[in-house]
């Protein structure tokens, strides 16, 4: 499943800064788009189970969904979509494209300190 693998490589590219930074993970932040099917609790569950008996055990992950922005080809800006309502904030238009959805990024890792 997807989230089994995101969570995977999130795994690994916690455990590689944990070893850098000689210490252990107590939560990182990923951020990704509304429209990249990621389900949060399937995503936080599929990493416990990855990171059972490991240095990132009992991490807290936490998903933050970054807004869908559009160019609206009427006044030439960009905006953010409500998907309720989707057209443009300024001007009304619902002439538009979207802007490409955000990847999943791991933004931020917290370490214990001692
Ligand atoms: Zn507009």
């Amino acid at each position: 499943m997807h989230e089994t693998m995101i969570a995977q490589s999130l795994f690994e590219a916690i455990t590689a800064e944990a070893d850098r930074h000689r210490a252990r993970p107590v939560s990182a932040r990923v951020s990704c788009g509304q429209l990249n099917s990621v389900n949060e609790d399937v995503l936080v569950f599929a990493f416990a189970a990855v990171s059972r008996g490991s240095v990132c055990e009992g991490l807290t992950l936490e998903v933050v969904q970054k807004p869908l922005e559009a160019h609206c080809t009427d006044c030439d800006r960009d905006f953010r979509v409500d998907l309720d309502q989707p057209r443009c904030s300024y001007c009304g238009g619902r002439h538009f494209t979207l802007l490409p959805d955000p990847p999943l990024v791991l933004e931020e890792i917290e370490f214990e300190t001692e």
